[in-house]
């Protein structure tokens, strides 16, 4: 039987988490003189710490139920918050697969967590034998699974494996999972040790807004809750978040889009001659090896177009997102110009 109060720190277990005047009472009010507020103004009221009506949105969206939905100040809070909760600072690890995504490594040394990084094989997937050695560690209590993989764009195999073996807690990072059409959350009734993030930051076009997703069981919601600051989520990024989330016809139609687009793209990158490999994506991107990544890199930026160059993670790479059809005509005709 899983038992979360096994894994979780114990200052966490027994913190009592910050209540304001307005969490505590329930009944209808018309004058909040509680938080100090100023009375005046359109933005004067701190949002709603517990965000019910846009989880109640999500969780329409998503078939799941509000109570099993956190949401953080992008999915970098909600990982930052995975540290926070299940990592004795000096003490615990956690693990992934490289190569990631950077922040589970940033988010670590923040919390003075040593991460473990064990490579993928060479086509991106988990290499298992190696796993279960890592995992007879049992200071090991959290799992960082990236998938689709950024920067490598392929989903991962095995993870449902994984998460039934392991001991501690397995966050699946599924932040571009809407251009892959997998994903895990329908399982979370399955896994009392899952945490899928993801993110409104990608296929719903709403970076700037902030709002990433945690979903899992009740035990683990109420810990980010109990952890996260009171307001997290500004009220302005939750009002346009659920503007965004009533057009979910758009979100489809601009999937689709991008979807055929990186299609189109990596046949198209592939017939060019500095291109040694396209790698196959499930992403909105996708990681292309060339000749010589830091040249290709320099002479696009030189005439504006930004990529990333991954050429230090895996050779000669470079990782290009996806963007309008216009913006990757002119990048494939930059690129065509390049000797
Ligand atoms: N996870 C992955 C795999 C990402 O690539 C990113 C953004 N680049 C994030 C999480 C962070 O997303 P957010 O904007 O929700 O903080």
């Amino acid at each position: 039987m899983f038992d979360i109060t096994k894994i979780v720190r114990p200052n966490i277990l027994a913190l009592q988490p910050y209540s304001s005047a307005r969490d505590e009472f329930t009944g209808s009010a018309g004058i909040f003189l509680d938080a100090n507020e100023n009375p005046f103004g359109a933005l004067n009221r701190y949002p709603d710490p517990l965000q019910k009506e846009l989880k109640q949105r999500i969780a329409e969206i998503k078939s799941v139920s509000p109570e099993n939905i956190f949401l953080g100040n992008g999915s970098d809070e909600a990982i930052d918050l995975c540290y926070r909760i299940f990592c004795e600072p000096g003490i615990d690890k956690a693990l992934t697969f490289t190569p990631t995504y950077g922040m589970y490594q940033v988010s670590a040394a923040i919390n003075n967590v040593t991460l473990v990084n064990l490579p993928l094989t060479c086509d991106f997937q988990v290499d298992f034998n190696r796993l279960s050695k890592v995992l007879e560690d049992d200071t090991v209590k959290l799992l960082f699974i990236c998938s689709p993989n950024n920067p490598t764009g392929n989903t991962l195999k095995g993870v449902e494996t994984i998460i039934k073996n392991f001991k501690g807690i397995v966050v699946v990072d599924e932040a571009y999972a809407d251009f892959s059409g997998t994903s895990l959350v329908a399982t979370l009734h399955n896994y009392p040790n899952l945490i899928v993030l993801q993110t409104l930051s990608k296929a719903w076009g709403l970076a700037t807004v902030r709002i990433g997703m945690a979903f899992a069981s009740t035990p683990i919601t109420a810990l980010f809750n109990k952890v996260k600051p009171p307001y997290n989520i500004s009220m302005l990024n939750y009002t346009a978040a659920l503007k965004a989330l009533g057009n979910t016809e758009q979100y489809g139609q601009q999937v689709k889009l991008l979807v055929a687009e990186r299609n189109k793209m990596a046949g198209a990158l592939s017939r060019l001659p500095m291109v040694t490999k396209v790698y196959p994506s499930k992403a909105n991107f996708l990681l292309v090896e060339v000749t010589n990544a830091d040249a290709v890199y320099q002479k696009l930026a030189a005439q504006g177009i930004i990529i990333r160059n991954r050429n230090k993670v895996v050779a000669n790479c470079l990782r290009i997102s996806i963007g309008t059809p216009d913006e990757n005509r002119i990048l494939l005709n930059a690129l065509q110009q390049i000797t």
